[in-house]
């Protein structure tokens, strides 16, 4: 997952971090705690009521909706702007240049006999239609700020930028930005801003979604599900975590009543709720370092996970200029949040699936960026100081007399050598970060307005820089209920490689057996199914260049015990890393979390940092290796309790948006620009595909509606030479009749007089029902594998007619022409020896045996990594659900040209 933004500061890396606050820092009003160059200092009001009310200045939600109904599109276009319109889409959707606009534009005309519209002029219909009508805002040309808010009379920019000194290593200068806002021409009448960006109406895009019944359908689940929950709990029934709307911030908001009410969900209630996360990231257009551009978006909560991450629902805000990214993040948002403080009054909003109008409002709950995001949004100081924690008030320790406050431990006789004073912590009862103490910080900040060295007091004392521009949502009750961790940083690419790094540097893997290991685990590609993921590189050779997100994923779901099973590393330390592979499987599990699974989930991950500490902190020293980062593991439980998943904390879907408008950018000389009429012009034709669904359905849509399900291509046929039988068909067909599982065709088999094959076809590929995913077979693959080191899809996992598990390799699949009988799957079998750590199935393939089952009995494709006499299971695991195919590298088998049919053919007799 490349988020551009991998050599921004690692704020996890001790290396390079000060805890040290630096007064000129604070008399410059920058923030002294970020590592960005430009930084300025975001006045904000005393409390959150005010900050509001600035927001939302004199907007009041009328009592009554709108008089005018607004015109029905549908009905009242002429046929010039029909056709106008189906043209715009239809070029849109092919990302076409404006020369193939023009031509398309003449020869429509031509073969319609109309006058179309100009490209202007449908741009400008498109955009009354939708209502979206983007603002203009004016920036700092460094991206320091942007001209709102606070900021907004000013003709020059008031940042301060952080460089760094020339002259002396580690230091840095701050001089004042001061680029003026206009550019200087006396003549004109109007100053004319030298940069400028696009902000995006959200709420226009949310009135499109409400325009179309299917998706105002969608837009019920969030309350469908809280009124389950409430109706559960009522009952005293247990329940599992699994979405937004099952988590406790919900409820706690619900019973606030400031946001979300009970009315809402009244049969003929004229109020309805939204749930929105904002979400930002980072893209690189061009390869240079110096391009670095923001998104930022909506996730609309209210639909059901499966279809809310798609792009045509999530809602762009805003994209950055580049190529610096955004200084003071929030005043480039300001705009929005003045928007949605009106939206959360409430707006009269048109439902197409009721036919009437009702009041919406509209609550921004949750805040999800990676790190660096993160820190511009929700004011806090990070991880340094004693308080690093963002969700608990642990205070952090030293490994040396000199070191710095930064380590997490817990358990280590070794913590109080020098920190003798450092209270002794109970992991199950951790000191949490408590709204109460937040909001009279908060106050206290206030007071010491203009006091520099009473502000930096409370700072380091408390964590807490300032109130942060999100705390105007109705929905913010403090930072640590609305800013989620990002669960992939933090599980992969922090812990995950974390505990490689240690694996070395502690010794238990030396380098003779690290090499071993990076090869075992290069090697064992060939039994990865290329569905589940890209190749994964040998981590030894290329830990330091880029290590893919999913590689990370494939160390710890799937390799890294096996390996060091298979080496024969110091048992406690893989026992350890089995714990750890524990926590990681049960956070980003997709089935939900009873009460009792967070208190197993719990234990494990205090039983997981207890023998941590036991094997790798043998001395002071190595209190180093106590990583808040392994700390945050035990917030994990609690995450899932509030915000009812763990995974909703992820950005990673946003990227994927992100990265897609990043490739359409085809202006070598304006990327930034074109990059930001894209998104409008994106949102436009997808609120157009909204609210006039029937205009010009997307043809490359699949099945028409998102929710029909593509036809699958089931199997491909072979049918076997009447003539010349392979040998193993006989091997097959023998095991076919031993299994008795196709009586009839069996007896009509006479014996000693060969098998005979009429009526009987096979195939080298199935798709299984369970799964949808394609497994192959010895067949389909013994012509293609040869001299390639192609992946494997052949082994699967299934339901044995004991009801229990089984696993084997399959060799080609059956049918009976007349169907009097299920097909059937012709496999080596897998005989399951034990279970290692809980997690991984070990045994032996008998590629001696040929056994038969039902197809329909398999469950799911699986890899396995191999080693001597062992054979593990690696089953598809949860969190590669969350990835896209072009974030995980995965290839459908169906899209693979080597499996052409011709190929197919054999002719081994
Ligand atoms: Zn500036």
């Amino acid at each position: 997952m490349d988020t551009g933004l991998d050599d921004g500061p690692d704020l996890w890396d001790d290396a390079g971090s000060d805890s040290e606050i630096d007064d000129e820092d604070m008399r410059n009003n920058v923030n002294p705690f970020d590592d960005d160059e430009v930084e300025a200092f975001f006045r904000l009001p005393e409390s959150q009521a005010k900050l509001q009310a600035e927001l939302l200045g004199d907007y009041k939600c009328p009592d009554e909706p709108p008089p005018d109904h607004s015109r029905d599109w549908g009905t009242s276009l002429t046929d010039e702007e029909r056709w106008s319109i189906k043209m715009w889409l239809t070029w849109k959707r092919s990302n076409g240049t404006v020369n193939a606009y023009t031509h398309l534009h003449s020869l429509l005309e031509e073969a319609l006999g109309l006058k179309l519209l100009s490209l202007h002029m449908v741009r400008r219909l498109t955009r009354d239609i939708t209502g979206i009508y983007p603002t203009y805002v004016d920036v700092c040309p460094n991206n320091c700020i942007a001209f709102t808010g606070p900021f907004k009379e000013l003709s020059q920019c008031p940042a301060v930028l952080k460089v760094k000194d020339p002259g002396k290593k580690g230091k840095y200068l701050h001089t004042p930005c001061l680029a003026p806002r206009y550019i200087s021409n006396l003549s004109a009448v109007k100053p004319e801003p030298q940069c400028q960006m696009i902000v995006l109406p959200v709420m226009a895009k949310i009135k499109a979604m409400f325009r179309n019944a299917e998706t105002s359908q969608e837009l019920r689940y969030r309350d469908s599900m809280m009124k389950h929950i409430l109706h559960l709990l009522a009952q005293g029934k247990e329940f599992a975590y699994r979405d937004y709307g099952t988590g406790t911030v919900q409820r706690e908001l619900l019973y606030r009543g400031r946001s979300f009410t009970k009315t809402s969900f009244e049969p003929n209630s004229r109020t309805r709720e939204l749930a929105l996360a904002i979400t930002t990231d980072g893209v690189q257009l061009t390869m240079k370092k110096e391009s670095d551009t923001w998104v930022l978006m909506l996730i609309v909560l209210d639909f059901p996970d499966i279809i809310r991450y798609l792009i045509e629902n999530i809602i762009i805000i805003l994209v950055t200029q580049g190529p610096k990214p955004p200084g003071n993040l929030e005043s480039f948002l300001y705009i929005f949040f003045a928007e949605m403080a009106q939206g959360s009054e409430g707006l009269w909003i048109w439902d197409a699936l009721d036919n009437a109008y009702f009041v919406l409002k509209s609550f921004v709950v949750l805040g999800l960026a990676d790190q660096l995001g993160s820190a511009k949004l929700n004011g806090l100081v990070g991880h340094i100081g004693r308080l690093g924690d963002r969700f608990s008030e642990i205070i952090s320790a030293r490994p040396t007399e000199k070191g710095k406050h930064l380590y997490y431990p817990l358990f280590s006789p070794h913590i109080s050598t020098w920190n003798p004073n450092r209270p002794a912590y109970d992991p199950k009862n951790l000191p949490l970060q408590t709204e109460e103490k937040y909001w009279e910080i908060i106050d206290r900040l206030n007071a010491a307005e203009g006091n520099l060295n009473e502000q930096k007091r409370i700072t380091t004392e408390s964590g807490i820089l300032r109130l942060p521009l999100a705390a105007s949502s109705k929905a913010f009750i403090h930072p640590s209920l609305f800013f989620p961790s990002d669960p992939f940083h933090l599980l992969y690419e922090n812990c995950g490689a974390w505990l490689w790094d240690l694996l070395i540097q502690s010794g238990f893997l030396p380098d003779m057996q690290a090499k071993i290991f990076g090869q075992l685990l290069h090697d064992a590609n060939s039994t990865l199914p290329p569905s589940f993921c890209g190749p994964v590189r040998n981590i030894y050779l290329k830990r330091n260049s880029q290590y893919k997100i999913y590689e990370w994923m494939a160390l710890v779901h799937w390799y890294a015990v096996p390996i060091m099973l298979s080496i024969g590393v110091d048992l406690r330390v893989v026992a350890n890393y089995a714990k750890f592979v524990a926590i990681v499987e049960s956070a980003t599990r997709l089935t939900g979390h009873t009460e009792r699974d967070l208190e197993e989930l719990e234990d494990i991950i205090i039983a997981f940092l207890k023998t941590y500490e036991y094997i790798y902190v043998r001395s002071s020293e190595d209190i180093a290796r106590c990583r808040l980062c392994l700390l945050h593991l035990l917030h994990i439980p609690r995450h899932i309790r509030w915000f009812g998943n763990f995974r909703l904390g992820s950005q990673a879907t946003c990227e994927l948006g992100v990265g897609r408008l990043g490739r359409k950018v085809r202006s070598a000389k304006a990327p930034f620009k074109h990059m930001a009429n894209l998104a409008v012009e994106d949102e436009v034709q997808r609120s157009l595909d909204l609210i006039l669904p029937n205009i010009h359905p997307n043809p490359t849509r699949k099945g028409g509606s998102r929710f029909e399900p593509r036809i699958a291509k089931t199997i491909r046929q072979y049918i076997i030479p009447k003539t010349l039988l392979p040998r193993d068909v006989q091997y097959h067909l023998e095991a076919i009749i031993l299994s008795g599982l196709w009586p009839n065709w069996s007896s009509r088999q006479s014996k000693g007089a060969g098998i005979d094959m009429s009526g009987v076809t096979r195939w080298s590929r199935y798709k299984t029902i369970h799964d949808k995913v394609t497994v192959s077979s010895v067949l389909g693959e013994s012509k293609v594998q040869v001299g390639g080191n192609k992946r494997t899809s052949r082994f699967f996992e299934a339901q044995g007619s004991n009801g229990k598990l089984l696993w084997g390799e399959a060799l080609a699949f059956y049918k009976l022409d007349d169907e009097s009988h299920e097909p059937l799957v012709a496999y080596h079998p897998f005989e399951l020896k034990k279970h290692t750590y809980g997690l991984y199935r070990t045994g032996q393939i008998h590629r001696e045996t040929i056994q038969v089952i039902e197809v329909d009995r398999i469950l799911a494709l699986v890899g396995i990594f191999a080693y001597e006499d062992n054979v593990y299971i690696l089953r598809k695991h949860g969190a590669l659900e969350m990835l896209q195919v072009d974030d995980s590298g995965a290839t459908l088998l169906e899209d693979e040209d080597e499996f052409r049919d011709e190929e197919m053919e054999y002719h081994d007799i």
